[in-house]
């Protein structure tokens, strides 16, 4: 009897050409075009077919759905040609995020992508003399400011600061800095920077171009993955360098690093070991002998520094997160990171350092296959010129580092305060807010979180519709309860919650 009834119902569905024939649906594909109509109206129909054989649809409610038909294949439509990727909200605290795409921008670093990729540019065009030029050059005058002006000290700025003067002249530095004094500033003219895709790229151009067919001495305590699939032994084979490993997990001396170097070594490589710690019974070769050590036997060092923050973090409490300028003060010869991590730019992969040795990178034709394009030379130009105006506040992940308690607590008071709703609880307490993006890994700043509860949902269910709305919510979800962290929330995006929260309550 069922059986009978069901095709029955099968036999009510039109057909897709009958149903493209319907005036009202003839008119949405006048407007978006009969290819993705007829998609759209497949996908509806087949769907009504599922429900139906699997009994979800009865006669009367099969009626109200063909009635609705118009409205539910201009939905599909919908669906089918937004964006797969999307701006979301993150509400986890977690300011360097891999999975939701790290650093968001600055307002002027959009503002540059967006002129120089809606126009021609001078990428590689030297305007006044009408030759060839390199694409190198637009960060390149900014990365030397950065990291060998002797006069820009990498602490934050006080506050908001009116720009500054990036064309300045430099101080002069009385000598070179180099050569068995570990502990001199590089001048500008010996510090280079080269960009690529990644830093997992930047990696492999450095051990590539300085190891090709010899050794690099690194510590077991440092052979280290990275979210993402990004290992050291893996890259390192790549480059096609041979890794020497020394030392044990927990303890590697400088002496390991000594008795291991021979007539194939190349470099010296030091990896931060950004997202884990290594506590109790440890010990490692400090930053002064390895360098004491690699100026004595003429060998590079090389440091994987992963985030290379351009600021110092001290002063947010943060500790055992070197700045790049930390590095190269200290004599490590190539630095490489990423642009989209503490830099807070746009996904890239940064080598500074030696400029004989980065020269060689340039060279090297594999630079060609790891160059970046022209939207992030301009994204990381802005960003790197709101570093040189002082104008920390302006790169947001910088912005996010410095938020106080006080204030995320202020605007999560406001937020609990909007959810009127006798179903849905919003309660504020103390949290921690971390980096995130491999980055001082034991690192936490203290925060405000707002903590949800709703009748009827499981804190799973709830999260999940926090991620149906649009945008999206990404929410925390610790100990049964769903925690929203407003410090990696754009200010503009409280009210945007503040509306999810009161439909999900209804
Ligand atoms: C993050 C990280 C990398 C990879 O950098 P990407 O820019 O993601 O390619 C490599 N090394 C270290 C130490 C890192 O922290």
């Amino acid at each position: 009897m069922k059986g009978t009834a069901k095709s029955d119902l099968f036999r009510e569905l039109p057909a897709v050409d009958e149903l493209l024939h319907a005036p009202e649906v003839a008119r949405l594909a006048a407007e978006t075009g009969t290819a993705a109509v007829t998609d759209a109206a497949r996908a509806v129909l087949a769907r009504l077919r599922q429900e139906i054989a699997s009994g979800l649809l009865d006669g009367p409610a099969l009626q109200i759905a063909l009635r609705g038909l118009r409205g539910a294949i201009e939905e599909q439509l919908r669906q089918a040609l937004r964006y797969s990727l999307r701006p979301v909200i993150n509400a986890t605290g977690v300011i360097l995020h891999t999975n939701l795409g790290r650093a968001p921008l600055a307002e002027a670093a959009l503002a540059h992508v967006r002129e120089t990729a809606g126009y021609y540019s001078n990428l590689e065009f030297e305007i006044e003399a009408g030759v060839r030029g390199k694409r190198d050059v637009h960060v390149e005058r900014l990365f030397q400011r950065l990291l060998a002006d002797g006069e820009t000290r990498a602490e934050f700025s006080a506050g908001h600061r009116p720009a500054g003067q990036p064309g300045a002249p430099p101080p002069q530095h009385a000598k070179s800095g180099r050569a068995g004094d570990p502990g001199a500033v590089p001048t500008r003219t010996q510090v280079s920077t080269i960009v690529v895709n990644n830093n997992a790229a930047a990696v492999l151009l450095a051990l590539n171009t300085l190891a090709e067919g010899g050794e690099v001495i690194v510590s077991r305590g440092e052979l280290v993955e990275i979210g993402g699939s990004f290992r050291i032994p893996d890259v390192m084979a790549k480059s096609g360098a041979i890794l020497r490993e020394v030392g044990t997990t927990n303890r590697t001396r400088i002496a390991d690093y000594e008795k291991a170097i021979h007539e194939r070594t190349r470099l010296l490589l030091r990896v931060h070991r950004s997202n884990f710690e290594i506590t109790g019974f440890t010990e490692h070769a400090s930053g002064a002998e390895l360098v004491e050590l690699a100026r004595k036997r003429g060998l590079p060092l090389m440091e994987d520094l992963g985030s290379g923050a351009l600021v110092d973090l001290e002063s947010l409490g943060v500790s055992g997160e070197p700045s790049v300028l930390d590095s190269l003060r200290a004599g490590v010869d190539i630095v490489t990171y990423s642009g989209d991590k503490l830099l807070g730019g746009p996904q890239a992969g940064l080598i500074s350092g030696r400029a004989d040795l980065v020269g060689r990178m340039r060279a090297n034709s594999l630079f060609r296959a790891l160059r970046v394009d022209k939207l992030t030379y301009a994204a990381l130009e802005a960003t790197l010129l709101a570093y040189i105006k002082r104008d920390h506040d302006a790169i947001p992940v910088l912005k996010m580092m410095r938020l106080t308690r006080d204030k995320i607590g202020t605007r999560a008071e406001a937020l609990a305060g909007q959810v009127q709703s006798t179903k849905m609880k919003a309660e504020v307490s103390d949290g921690e807010s971390v980096i995130g993006g491999g980055a001082a890994p034991s690192a936490v700043l203290p925060t405000r979180l707002v903590a949800l509860s709703c009748e009827g949902l499981s804190a799973d269910e709830l999260a999940a519709h926090l991620r149906a709305s649009d945008p999206p919510i990404i929410a925390r979800v610790e100990e049964g309860r769903v925690l929203l962290d407003l410090r990696t929330v754009l200010r503009e995006q409280d009210e945007m919650i503040a509306v999810a929260l009161d439909r999900i309550a209804r």
